[in-house]
C-alpha cells in the first residue's frame, strides 16, 4: 500500500513537471519525493531507479495524455502555487530602519570562494538597500595576512558583480590601520584594554573557567608601552595580545575579554610588510561599521552573541552604533560549502576546482548555467528567515528553468545514438523554431534518409510502431535487427509516440554531463556526474561558448567548452 502511494507521488510530480518543463526531470522529482517522504532516503539508488522508470513512462506519453492526468491533480498544485506565493513575499522589515536613511554593507573576509549561502547575505543586503530606498557599500574585512589573497578579492568582485550588485562604494578593513591603531591606544589609556602574554591554551582555558589571568592589572602605562613595542616589532607571534576588558564572569562567553589585536608577521597581499599587528574581527567589524557610515547591518543568526561584544566596543570608543538585525542560514542539502571539508574533497583530486559544476560556489552556479535572476528569486525567497533552511538545490534548479526558459535556443541532442534509416523521402528540407515564442528565426536542414535516435529510446521500439520525429514527419518501424529502417507515412501531428531525431549529414558530436548530488548520506558520491555522448544538430556549431540551450526533451545546458562540445547540464 505505501509502495502505491509514493508510486502515485513519484507519478504526480512527474506530470507536474512535465508541464512546467515540456519534459519530467529525475532531479526535480526526486527532490519532492525526499522531502515529502524522508524514509526513501534509506535506499536512494532504489528511489532512483524508480523514479526513472515512471519518468521515462510519463515522457512517452503524448501532451494531451499529460494534460488530461494533470487535470486531476491541478487543483491540489494550484492550492499550493497560491500558498508559495505567499511564502515568496520577501518579509523586509528591518526594526527601526528608515526609509531614505538607510546603508547597509556587505563585508566578506576575501579568504575562499564566494558560495549560495555567502550570496544570500549580499542579495539580502541589496534587496534591503533597494526596499529601504538606501544603499549598499563592499568593504573587504582583509586584516588576517595570513589567509587573506588578492585572488579571492578579485573572484569576489567578479562575483558580486555578476549577481548585478551595484555597491555605492568600496573599501579595504587594512586601509584602515592607523585608525585601528588610534582607537586601540584610546581603549588601553582609558583602561578598557590590556595586554596579555599568555598562551592560547592557558588563555581559552581561563575563558571558559571565567578566571581572569594576572595580566589583567597592568597599568595602563605599562599597556601602552607594550603595544607600542608590539608595533615596533619587539615581539613575536603570540607572545603578546591586547585583550578587551570585558567581563571575565559574563554568561555570554563572548565577553569575556576577547582578543582584540595580534601580531601576524604574514606578508599581506594588499600592505606588504607595513603592519605587524592585526586586529580580530571583533574589533575591526564594528569600526569599519561605524565609519564607512552604516546605518543598519544584516548579519547571520550565528553572530548573534558577538553583538553585546561590538555595542561595548563602540561604546568604549564613543563611536556611533549601527543597528544590526539578524537572517538565518541557507544550507544546500547533499553539498558542501565548508572551506575544510571542500577543501579535503580537492586533496582528494575528486573536483574539478572550486567551479565544479557540482558545487554550490558561484563559479559553479555559473558555469552550469545557472542565471544570476534565479539566484536572486531563490535566496530573497527565504527573505530574512530567523529560521536556518536546509533546501534542496532542486528548487533552485526550477527557479533557473523558469528564467531561461524563454531565450534558451531549442535544440535536438540524442545520446547513445542508433542510425536509423527512413525510406520514402527524398531532398526533405526542414525548419524548425530556434525559439518557442519567436517566428523570425529557424534552423533549416536538408535532410538525407540516414537519421539517428537516441539508444535508449530505440530500446522501446516494436516493428510497426508508428512513431512521430519531432516536428518532423510520421514513420512506421519496419527493421530492428543490424542498422534500423522505418518508411515515411505522412505528417499528420497525431501518431502517438514523438522522438527526438538528428540527419547525419546535419550533426556534430556533442558530450552532455549532467552534475547529480555532490553527496549521499554525507559521502561524496562518486556517480554524482552523468556523462552522455551523443549527436547534436549541426546548429550547434553557432552557439557560443557559455550560451544556455534547451536539448528537448533532455534538459537545458550550457557550452562549456566549444572545443569538445561539451555542454553541463542545469
Ligand atoms: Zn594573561
Amino acid at each position: 500500500m505505501a509502495d502505491k502511494k509514493l508510486a502515485d507521488a513519484i507519478r504526480k510530480y512527474a506530470i507536474k513537471n512535465a508541464i512546467d518543463y515540456g519534459t519530467a526531470k529525475e532531479g526535480s522529482v526526486m527532490g519532492r519525493i525526499l522531502s515529502e517522504f524522508p524514509e526513501t532516503k534509506s535506499d536512494m539508488k532504489g528511489l532512483a531507479k524508480q523514479v526513472a522508470e515512471i519518468i521515462k513512462q510519463v515522457n512517452s506519453l503524448s501532451k494531451d495524455d499529460i494534460q488530461k492526468e494533470y487535470g486531476k491533480h491541478s487543483k491540489e498544485f494550484e492550492r499550493e502555487a497560491e500558498e508559495k506565493a505567499k511564502e515568496s513575499v520577501p518579509k523586509f522589515i528591518l526594526e527601526g530602519a528608515v526609509k531614505g536613511r538607510f546603508v547597509t554593507r556587505y563585508a566578506p573576509a576575501p579568504n575562499g570562494y564566494m558560495h549560495i549561502g555567502h550570496a544570500k547575505a549580499a542579495l539580502v543586503a541589496d534587496e534591503a538597500a533597494r526596499v529601504y530606498d538606501g544603499k549598499i557599500v563592499l568593504y573587504f574585512d582583509d586584516t588576517n595576512p595570513e589567509k587573506d589573497r588578492q585572488e579571492y578579492v578579485d573572484a569576489m568582485k567578479r562575483d558580486l558583480s555578476w549577481l548585478e550588485i551595484k555597491f555605492a562604494a568600496e573599501h579595504y578593513a587594512s586601509d584602515n590601520m592607523a585608525l585601528i591603531y588610534e582607537s586601540a591606544r584610546k581603549l588601553i589609556k582609558q583602561g578598557s584594554a590590556y595586554a596579555c602574554e599568555c598562551d592560547a591554551e592557558t588563555m581559552s582555558k581561563n575563558r571558559y573557567d571565567g578566571k581572569a589571568c594576572k595580566h589583567r592589572e597592568r597599568s595602563a602605562s605599562q599597556n601602552e608601552k607594550i603595544f607600542e613595542d608590539m608595533l615596533k616589532g619587539k615581539y613575536d607571534e603570540g607572545s603578546e595580545v591586547i585583550r578587551f576588558m570585558g567581563d571575565m564572569k559574563s554568561n555570554n562567553t563572548v565577553l569575556r575579554d576577547p582578543t582584540l589585536l595580534r601580531i601576524k608577521k604574514d606578508t599581506h597581499y594588499r600592505q606588504g610588510d607595513k603592519y605587524i599587528v592585526w586586529p580580530t574581527y571583533d574589533i575591526n567589524t564594528p569600526i569599519n561599521d561605524s565609519i564607512n557610515g552604516v546605518t543598519d547591518v544584516i548579519r547571520s543568526k550565528e553572530f548573534e552573541l558577538r553583538d553585546e561584544l561590538a555595542a561595548g566596543i563602540l561604546d568604549a570608543l564613543k563611536m556611533r552604533k549601527p543597528r544590526i538585525h539578524s537572517e538565518a542560514r541557507l544550507v544546500i542539502k547533499d553539498n558542501i560549502t565548508h572551506k575544510r571539508e571542500l577543501n579535503k574533497l580537492m586533496e582528494e583530486d575528486v573536483l574539478e576546482g572550486w567551479d565544479d559544476p557540482r558545487l554550490t560556489t558561484i563559479a559553479a552556479l555559473r558555469r552550469r548555467g545557472i542565471a544570476p535572476e534565479a539566484i536572486r528569486k531563490f535566496v530573497l525567497r527565504f527573505g530574512l528567515s530567523k529560521t536556518d533552511s536546509e533546501v534542496d538545490l532542486s528548487m533552485l534548479l526550477d527557479e533557473n528553468r523558469k528564467v531561461i526558459d524563454k531565450t534558451s535556443k531549442r535544440l535536438f541532442f540524442v545520446g547513445d545514438p542508433k542510425k536509423i534509416t527512413v525510406e520514402g523521402i527524398e531532398n526533405h528540407d526542414v525548419k524548425m523554431r530556434l525559439l518557442p515564442e519567436n517566428d523570425k528565426e529557424f534552423r533549416r536542414y536538408k535532410l538525407g534518409n540516414a537519421f539517428y535516435i537516441s539508444g535508449r529510446e530505440a530500446e522501446n521500439l516494436r516493428v510497426g510502431d508508428r512513431i512521430r520525429f519531432k516536428d518532423l514527419f510520421n514513420v512506421e518501424i519496419k527493421n530492428l535487427k543490424g542498422t534500423m529502417s522505418c518508411r515515411f507515412i505522412g505528417d499528420d501531428q497525431k501518431v502517438g509516440k514523438t522522438l527526438q531525431w538528428v540527419n547525419e549529414g546535419n550533426c556534430i558530436k556533442a558530450q552532455l554531463q549532467t552534475p547529480g548530488r555532490l553527496l549521499i548520506n554525507g559521502k561524496f558520491n562518486k556517480d554524482s556526474i552523468e556523462t552522455a555522448d551523443g549527436l547534436l544538430e549541426s546548429y550547434a556549431s553557432n552557439l557560443k561558448e557559455g550560451e544556455v540551450v534547451q536539448f528537448e526533451r533532455v534538459g537545458f545546458a550550457r557550452l562549456d567548452d566549444k572545443k569538445r562540445m561539451l555542454f553541463i547540464g542545469c
